[in-house]
């Protein structure tokens, strides 16, 4: 009766998790998906408490308290424009639990069935990987790591060392098989240790844009890690979150490494430059035109078509609540307004919707990128808030570019380019944009929230 009631708890919180991921397909439903997923999650702990064989009942307590308040303050705390490295660290900590699941129940019994032993040392596997890729992702991300380690035979001592891995995994089978002898401890921690490099070692060489990717990546690698553990534990909950956690990640994967017009082995294997942020020493030939924020006000007010690109910086600037005034203002003066959204701008998938989305942006002023781009032609002016890389022409033209193939908004093709950020630093990628030196683009230069509430005034005056 007991053992019913408990299995019936975790299929109760699967199916809370996968509600919670349907809530989250919808930015309208997005924070119920999260309160779902978050109930879910309550029900499973809860469940577990009362697991028969439990008996370290005050550890648990205490894990759950230190647990729950680091993650509730670091929560509150941290900026949005970080979220991609707290999802680094919350996604590695899950693979890391999987990998310490797996490492308990090979020290606690010898003998496993052949596929529990099998699929506990592939979850293992997946969850270490996860979990040092996903810190030396969120230490390149906190600026913590500042270079992308790139040498001549990377990719065969990365290939020398996974595969050492899964050697000494076919060991840990065998013995837990009755297949080989002697002791379990070395050959498990060599294991560990093995893949644990390797996860440090795939991540070390990527950098630039392809940054998130990796991390959505990682996402699905923790994703099936758990469902495999659940499977070694027995656990239905485990599993089916894994399976949905496994399959979502695999799938923003997919949609972010088409994004980026990247393959995922490209992203894996090819590693380019570091992250940028910096000065740009040196820009192309020409130079860029200043225009007062009156002038750019005047162009975009007397227009037909507007479309607005935010970016990052809009982010960094928490400028999303000044810019619909704007886009209120100018439809008053009978412009039409289109926001366009790349689907990486930002630090985060969907980061410029949520942020367009709080300001209370209605979705169908909001156009993805195969949408808008026809439109940029004949629009009177794109104005560029905060945005670098997405909006970078050498993606489409310059095949020597770190980011060439990777589909950007065609801002460069508008009547008028008006350009919003501080000064010369560069985007993500670290490289200069020649979209600044076009005869058609004027840089207004300041902090979005302040440069937008000049080009209020600007309007507001025409
Ligand atoms: P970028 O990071 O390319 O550029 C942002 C620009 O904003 C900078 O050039 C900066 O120039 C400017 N800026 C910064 N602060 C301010 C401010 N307060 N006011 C005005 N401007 C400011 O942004 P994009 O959105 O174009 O591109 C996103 C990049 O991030 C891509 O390379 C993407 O791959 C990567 N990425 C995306 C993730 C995602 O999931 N969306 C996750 C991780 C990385 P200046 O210093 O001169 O002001």
């Amino acid at each position: 009766m007991r053992a019913d009631l408990i299995q019936l708890s975790y299929v109760a919180a699967a199916v809370l998790f996968i509600l919670g991921l349907k809530g989250m397909s919808s930015p309208r439903t997005a924070r119920r998906g999260i309160v779902w997923a978050g109930v879910g999650m309550l029900v499973a702990v809860i469940a577990t408490f009362f697991e028969p064989d439990m008996t370290n009942y005050l550890l648990m307590v205490v894990a759950v308290a230190i647990g729950g308040s680091v993650a509730y303050v670091a929560a509150r705390r941290v900026a949005m424009t970080d979220m991609p490295q707290m999802v680094a660290i919350y996604n590695g900590m899950g693979g890391g639990a999987a990998a310490l699941i797996a490492a308990n129940e090979f020290l606690r019994s010898t003998t496993m069935t052949p596929s529990f032993a099998i699929l506990g040392v592939i979850g293992a596997l997946i969850g270490s990987i996860s979990f040092s890729g996903s810190m030396i992702a969120f230490a390149k991300l906190q600026g913590i790591i500042k270079k992308s380690f790139l040498f001549p035979g990377q990719n065969v001592l990365n290939i020398l060392v996974l595969a050492a891995a899964i050697v000494l995994g076919v060991f840990v089978t065998l013995q837990h098989t009755g297949h080989l002898g002697g002791p379990v401890g070395p050959t498990l921690g060599l294991f560990f240790a093995l893949a644990l490099l390797y996860g440090v070692l795939m991540t070390l060489p990527i950098g630039g844009a392809d940054m998130p990717v990796v991390i959505s990546l990682y996402n699905a690698f923790t994703g099936l890690a758990v469902g495999l553990e659940g499977y070694v534990l027995g656990n239905a909950a485990l599993i089916i979150a894994g399976i949905v956690v496994g399959s979502a990640g695999t799938l923003l994967t997919q949609l972010m490494a088409k994004a980026m017009n990247r393959s995922i082995a490209n992203v894996l294997f090819a590693g380019f430059g570091a992250h940028g942020g910096q000065e740009l020493a040196e820009g192309p030939e020409g130079s860029m035109k200043e225009a007062a924020p009156d002038d750019a006000a005047i162009t975009m007010a007397f227009g037909q078509k507007v479309i607005i690109v935010p970016g990052y910086g809009m982010a960094v600037a928490q400028a999303q609540h000044k810019v619909w005034e704007l886009a209120k203002l100018l439809q008053e003066k009978g412009v039409q307004v289109k926001f366009a959204i790349h689907p990486v701008a930002g630090r985060m998938p969907g980061h410029m919707n949520v942020l367009l989305a709080e300001a209370g942006v209605p979705y169908d002023m909001i156009y993805d990128l195969d949408e808008i781009n026809g439109d940029f032609p004949t629009a009177d002016a794109a104005l560029v808030i905060g945005a670098n890389d997405v909006v970078n022409p050498a993606a489409r033209d310059d095949p020597g570019s770190p980011i060439y193939g990777m589909p950007i908004l065609d801002v460069d093709k508008a009547q008028n380019v008006i350009v919003v950020k501080r000064g010369r630093g560069a985007g993500f990628a670290g490289i200069e944009n020649k979209l600044f030196y076009g005869d058609n683009t004027r840089m207004v230069y300041g902090d979005a929230q302040d440069v937008v509430s000049k080009l209020i005034a600007g309007v507001k005056k025409v």
